[in-house]
């Protein structure tokens, strides 16, 4: 995929310091009292550019609180004008952006929810014709690169410059660790499509749980992510949405204090030694695939004598005994289990492929 958008770099339209993008704020508005509180505690805190606050609520089912709406939209600019701060909310239908640019909100974003469906965002760049206002794009909820890419470039297309991607996670099939799984591939890929959009990591809504927000906010941090929206909420327990994952401002500088920032540039040394580990990575990967492909001629053998003794491709108590040891051989050389069974689960599809191939094929 070759894609080229006009972008201003991050840099240009605000004053980090050199330091990572920090957006904060409770996941909703609530109440005025709620949100100026938490805004103020955010900003004494001393490490948020831009706070954030949801006022409309993409909820799952109906019933559950949708936002206050309009009504909260004042409390955001009293916040505003109290902190210094700007402020930021998630749009999704044109009359949220007409309503959140009339009350002086600085930056939209668009949800997951949201970027899933292009008419919806199609309806969004309409009515951002003409307007100057950075926008953060969270990726889909499915892990679909295609359509958090064409939702860049719908919103791009209506001229808007400013841009931020934020990397949320991807809603899970099953029960999993995490809320959303990171699938943190799928930002990488991304960054290669799109390297000057800014990289914005949302831990929170990864998580699900603030227990896990340090390991996610440092894994981004890890990746060189451009910033980070996190959810701070004055009393999380009872926050009208997403209680689980909410920290407190305080307990958010704590946080935040526990994360290894690495640094951006490097010297010659660095490189140097950079380099000679990347060349021994060269190496081995080149040895991965070599073994890959002594593997798939031993799997074509196996192909042929199954058909040459009519015996079906797939025999299920092999798979389990293949994927039993696999994932016990990879924990004794300290390989992530999970890693490891979906290593063998594609394997173990491309071998199956290719007896299928093989079987339909007449005998030499
Ligand atoms: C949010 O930021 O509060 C939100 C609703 O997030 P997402 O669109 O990532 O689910
Ligand atoms: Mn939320």
């Amino acid at each position: 995929m070759n894609v080229q958008l006009k972008t201003d770099p991050l840099s240009s339209w605000i004053d980090t310091g050199g330091k990572p993008l920090m957006i904060a704020g409770p996941c909703s508005a609530e109440t005025e009292e709620q949100y100026l509180e938490t805004a103020r505690a955010i900003a004494k805190e001393g490490y948020a550019h831009i706070l954030r606050a949801g006022v409309w609520k993409p909820r799952t089912r109906p019933g559950s609180f949708e936002g206050v709406g309009e009504p909260a939209l004042p409390w955001l600019q009293k916040a505003k004008e109290e902190t210094g701060l700007p402020i930021s909310c998630e749009v999704a239908t044109p009359e949220h952006v007409e309503l959140a640019l009339n009350y002086g909100v600085d930056a939209l974003w668009v949800g997951a929810r949201t970027t899933v469906n292009p008419f919806n965002v199609q309806d969004l760049a309409d009515s951002l014709k003409g307007v100057d206002v950075p926008v953060f794009i969270k990726n889909p909820v499915n892990p679909d690169l295609a359509l958090w890419v064409g939702a860049f470039e719908r919103i791009a297309g209506a001229g808007i410059t400013k841009l931020g991607a934020i990397h949320r996670g991807f809603s899970n099939a099953q029960e999993a660790k995490y809320r959303n799984s990171p699938m943190w591939q799928i930002a990488v890929q991304f960054k290669s499509i799109f390297p000057d959009i800014p990289m914005i990591g949302d831990p929170s809504h990864m998580a699900g749980k603030r227990e896990y927000l340090a390991e996610l906010t440092q894994r981004a941090m890890d990746l060189n992510y451009d910033g980070l929206i996190i959810e701070s909420h004055r009393n999380p327990d009872e926050a009208w949405s997403d209680a689980a994952q909410q920290l407190t401002p305080v307990a958010l500088g704590e946080m935040l204090k526990g994360i290894e920032f690495r640094n951006e540039s490097y010297g010659a040394d660095f490189q140097d030694e950079l380099d000679r580990l990347r060349g021994r990575l060269d190496n081995l990967d080149r040895e991965l695939l070599e073994v890959i492909a002594a593997r798939m001629s031993v799997v074509e053998q196996l192909g042929e004598y199954k058909r040459d003794n009519n015996v079906a491709v797939l025999q299920l108590d092999r798979w389990n005994k293949v994927h039993d040891s696999r994932a016990k051989w990879g924990q004794e050389l300290n390989l992530y289990s999970e890693t490891v069974e979906e290593l063998f689960k594609l394997i173990h599809m491309e071998s199956i492929r290719k007896q299928t191939e093989v079987m339909n094929q007449q005998p030499a």
